[in-house]
């Protein structure tokens, strides 16, 4: 999508850290990161968000969460981390590409806000 923040990201016309890539998900730093670790799991594939994901999308929701598990592995944090789909604006999506937030490195409260 050509307008889309993330898609540019992933072709590397806007900045971002990243901090894994390959051939089906791309991960980078939030720019407003909520917790020590706050990192970003998206697909290349630009789907809308998870009210608009297909039965075909199964395998790379799936693969999103295997990707978080191994980064959190990676940085010491599997005392406790959360990956999060925030779905619709009243959960507070603002970015209409797939992500799965990774938060970790303090402790969660539950439930969340
Ligand atoms: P949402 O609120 O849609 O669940 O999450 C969107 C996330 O993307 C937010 O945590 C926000 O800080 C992050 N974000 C929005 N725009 C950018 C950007 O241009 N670069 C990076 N690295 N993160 C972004
Ligand atoms: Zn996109």
């Amino acid at each position: 999508m050509p307008d889309c923040i993330f898609c540019r990201i992933i072709r590397g016309e806007a900045p971002a850290k990243k901090v894994y890539e390959d051939e089906r998900a791309f991960v980078f730093e939030d720019i407003n990161p909520q917790a020590p670790t706050h990192v970003l799991i998206i697909p290349r594939k630009h789907i809308v968000g998870m009210k608009e994901a297909q039965p075909e999308d199964a395998e790379i929701i799936g693969y999103l969460h295997l990707v978080a598990a191994q980064i959190a592995r990676e940085r010491g944090i599997e005392d406790g981390y959360r990956t999060v789909f925030n779905v619709g604006p009243r959960a507070g999506q603002s970015v209409f590409h797939l992500h799965l937030h990774l938060l970790g490195g303090r402790s969660l409260r539950w439930p969340p806000g």
